[in-house]
């Protein structure tokens, strides 16, 4: 098992993904469950700081993440697809405030800990290797938040939205500071995790280097 975290636009995903697909893992995603879960609370008017309205949800709300051919993701909850709906500016604003809550968390993280179960998988997230699985081998990304910037803003004109360079950097900010400073799960290095910074590493050189150093 491989535990990846780092905060947003590290990098997580894109190498989680291409390292699970060289090892023949499993390869999980456990942002997409957070933003799922807030998107079903947005769907029913729950407010994003109800925090009993919203661990009640996360008690009942199942969401499961299949893995199609390449890699891609497909995301049900809430009775059907929701994969389209997770990166919308609404659910972008909301998902690092209902991830504070530790009802919400307690039962991600017996979910992200369900599917781990059996082995051979490659999960990234927040509190992957501190928390869900804290056995596995842990890896740390990191880049500067310049260049973090830079690649967020790449991703979101691919995806037909066009905020500023400075909108954006100014959105990182703001839920790099609350993914680090909550109370419950909060972003950081595990003890024993491998670092690896990543400004100005293509993905295979930073696949690469996790390989050696984790000894995958
Ligand atoms: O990784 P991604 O940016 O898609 O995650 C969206 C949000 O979900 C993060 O900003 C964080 O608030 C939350 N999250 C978390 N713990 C995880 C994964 C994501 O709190 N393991």
């Amino acid at each position: 098992m491989i535990a990846i975290d780092g905060p947003v636009a590290s990098g997580k995903t894109t190498v989680g993904r291409e390292l699970a697909a060289r090892l023949g893992y499993r390869f999980v995603d456990t942002g997409l469950m957070y933003r799922a879960l807030t998107l079903v609370a947005l769907r029913r008017g729950i407010d994003p700081r109800d925090g009993a309205a919203l661990g009640k949800l996360a008690e009942q709300t199942e969401i499961s993440i299949v893995t199609g051919p390449g890699g891609a993701a497909a995301v049900h909850a809430d009775g059907g697809d929701v994969t389209a709906d997770l990166r919308t500016a609404e659910v972008e604003d909301a998902v690092s405030v209902v991830a504070q809550v530790p009802a919400v968390r307690h039962a991600m993280v017996a979910q992200q800990q369900r599917i781990a179960e059996g082995g051979n998988v490659v999960m990234v997230g927040r509190d992957i290797g501190t928390k869900v699985l804290p056995d596995a081998a842990k890896v740390f990304l990191t880049a500067s938040p310049a260049e973090r910037a830079r690649r967020r803003h790449v991703e979101l004109e691919e995806g037909g939205g066009a905020p500023s360079l400075e909108d954006v950097r100014e959105s990182l900010a703001l839920r790099d500071t609350l993914d680090s400073e909550r109370a419950e799960g909060p972003l950081r290095v595990a003890d024993g995790a491998v670092v690896v910074e990543t400004d100005g590493l293509a993905v295979e050189a930073v696949v690469d280097a996790v390989v050696a150093r984790i000894g995958a």
